[in-house]
């Protein structure tokens, strides 16, 4: 499959802590020109993105969830081509902020992208409305926020994030066996498997620190982002507390761990 990477160049100032170096786009040219997410409507993405369409007229966006670093560029993106269609799985409390007229896709969807077509795969967990698209004849996925190398991909769990669900998405993608992941962030996955299994790995290690420090008694959720997060940036902290209450949510769900107000204590099998 033919892929041209092009980069929505928000790596500059006033870029979040979260999304490091910035994000990739990814444009299959072809019969049914594609780009896989909007980025987020800077005028050099844009002259990018239409110096390698070489004056074809885009068709669709497919973007893989509704983070503004992934789909509030469709807003520039259909004023400068305004015959395109915009496809997201519908997450109806954020979309309304990106004013395009979005067409639902979900799980299972197979949808026509430059020479070819691709499966839409529901991968929820980093966010609900996430969806990777699988190219099963070249088994590529374009993954979005679902792997990045090198760093662990955020689960935002006072919106909307949900480490089972992630760790399902991973188990998912690993039975799919792709050979290669385009991410949205960071550097194209050639060993897929290798970094999957990482991940799921890491969780499941975090996950039984968490228990450890819950064992001997309740612990409220600053006190385990203290003993987890030594030395951890102010401005990252945040994203740390709802990471761990991710986790905690997760072993909440599944009976291990319950909560009395603040305080977290492990539950008797
Ligand atoms: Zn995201």
């Amino acid at each position: 499959m033919n892929v041209v990477p092009l980069h929505a160049c928000n790596d500059g100032e006033g870029a979040v802590p979260l999304t490091g170096a910035g994000n990739w786009t990814w444009l299959i040219p072809g019969r049914v020109p594609t780009l896989i997410d909007a980025g987020v409507g800077l005028p050099r993405h844009l002259d990018a993105l239409e110096s390698a369409l070489r004056g074809v007229r885009l068709a669709n966006v497919l973007v893989t969830h509704g983070h503004s670093d992934h789909a509030s560029g469709a807003a520039a993106v259909a004023v400068r081509m305004p015959e395109v269609r915009f496809l997201k799985m519908p997450w109806p409390e954020r979309d309304h902020r990106w004013p395009v007229s979005w067409e639902r896709i979900g799980d299972g969807d197979r949808i026509e992208a430059g020479e070819g077509a691709l499966t839409a795969i529901h991968t929820p967990g980093h966010a609900p409305d996430h969806l990777c698209f699988w190219d099963a004849r070249s088994r590529t996925l374009f993954g979005g926020d679902l792997l990045i190398d090198g760093s662990s991909v955020s689960i935002p769990a006072t919106r909307g994030g949900d480490l089972g669900a992630y760790l399902a998405s991973l188990e998912r993608v690993l039975a799919l066996d792709p050979v290669r992941v385009l991410p949205a962030h960071g550097r194209v996955i050639d060993r897929p498997a290798v970094l999957l299994r990482a991940s799921i790995a890491r969780r499941r290690e975090r996950e039984r620190q968490i228990l450890e420090l819950l064992a001997p008694g309740a612990i409220d959720l600053d006190a385990i982002v203290t003993r987890l997060y030594a030395g951890l940036r102010e401005s990252l902290v945040p994203h740390a507390r709802d990471t761990v209450l991710a986790h905690l949510l997760k072993l909440e769900r599944e009976r291990r761990a319950a909560r009395d107000g603040e305080a977290w204590h492990i539950m008797e099998p």
